[in-house]
């Protein structure tokens, strides 16, 4: 099987090389998967990166924290071969061995039937990035947000979360304000839905006043930072934020006032080890609300070649959208 191996060097630091491997050296697992493609989020930039980003611990690594493909070979009753499946998550690509490889083993609990509406392509399309935009709608959803309620800002817009999760809200009737640092990407982002563009640099600054006018009706933050200390001031009453991601920084100050004096809420959403059942219901909820035809006009298609390049783009802010790799092209 081919596969994009991370190599350690004598001098500590990891390089990417894609080559034949022996089946053999697959790690334990219930289920191995025939891969048909993976993608890339900024986790995956991480892990393509010479110490790691912090996340790999051992060497040699098969990066990809997602993956796509049919089942070839099941030690459990849930999976038969020819199942269609997906995975996302579960440290998969990080500590065990990840979808930048033609087979994966791993267990039958981390991975989820594909509804039939999605195909493997969709499904990487989609990834943790898409899975993420998803589970922080629902999580707005599940505090009472509506499209009546009132705009919803998208932070980080252009990128992977960001993207679908601006086609997401468009395609459900939500006004969508798309918060980017790439304006010249203005037609992109309209094309997905959003009706409001925000420039970065108007909103990615410290807090100067607790309270600014009330805005927004409900937040997907993939930014965090300054922008989030920022943007929780301009919520509206009983609103609510699901942060996603720290683009923009992990450190970020705000004042108690929001929460207090308008009950915005802050929601965190992990999707690592979101639970089985929250699982099935996403990616249920993408088959019906995300316009396919929109996910695919977000998607560049890659090789096994092109991630060490890709992986060090996106830790930059550089890629936009969404990308899909064929493992076996
Ligand atoms: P991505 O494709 O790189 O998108 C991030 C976007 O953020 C960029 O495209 C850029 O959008 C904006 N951005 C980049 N650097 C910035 C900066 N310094 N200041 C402000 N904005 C900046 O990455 P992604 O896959 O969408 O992931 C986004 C974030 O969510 C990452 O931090 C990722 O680790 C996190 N994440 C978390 C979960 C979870 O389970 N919680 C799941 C998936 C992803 P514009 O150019 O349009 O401004």
């Amino acid at each position: 099987m081919r596969a994009l191996v991370m190599e350690q060097g004598t001098d500590g630091l990891a390089k990417p090389e894609i080559k034949d491997i022996d089946e053999g050296h697959l790690p334990e697992g219930d289920v191995t998967v025939r891969v048909e493609f993976s993608t890339l989020n900024y986790k995956d930039g991480l892990c393509l990166s010479p110490k790691g980003g912090g996340l790999v611990k051992t060497y040699p690594h098969v990066p990809g924290i997602d993956f796509s493909g049919v089942v070839e070979a099941s030690d459990d009753p849930r999976y038969a071969p020819g199942d269609r499946v997906v995975l996302t998550g579960w440290r998969v690509g990080e500590i065990h061995w990840g979808g930048y490889a033609q087979k994966a083993r791993v267990k039958a609990d981390w991975l989820v039937k594909l509804p039939d509406a999605i195909s493997t392509r969709q499904a990487m399309a989609v990834g943790t990035a898409g899975f993420t935009a998803m589970l922080a709608l629902q999580a707005l959803e599940d505090a009472g947000l509506t499209p009546d309620k009132g705009p919803v800002l998208v932070t980080g817009a252009t990128g992977g979360v960001g993207s679908v999760a601006v086609a997401l809200l468009a395609n459900l009737g939500y006004e969508v304000a798309a918060v980017t640092g790439r304006v010249e990407q203005e037609p992109y982002l309209r094309a997905l839905g959003a009706s409001i563009i925000v420039p970065r640099e108007d909103i990615n600054q410290p807090v100067a006043r607790p309270l600014e006018k009330a805005t927004w009706a409900g937040c997907i933050d993939a930014v965090g930072g300054d922008m989030l200390g920022r943007l929780l001031g301009q919520m509206d009453v009983n609103s609510s934020v699901a942060l996603v991601g720290l683009a923009g920084g992990a450190a970020f100050s705000s004042t108690v006032v929001p929460f207090l004096l308008r009950g915005v809420k802050l929601f965190g959403i992990d999707s690592v080890t979101m639970p089985y059942e929250a699982r099935v219901r996403a990616w249920n909820r993408l088959a019906t609300d995300l316009p396919m035809g929109k996910l695919e006009d977000m998607v560049q298609t890659a090789t096994l070649n092109d991630l060490p390049e890709l992986g060090a783009a996106i830790l930059k802010g550089q890629v936009k959208g969404r990308v899909v790799v064929d493992v076996n092209a």
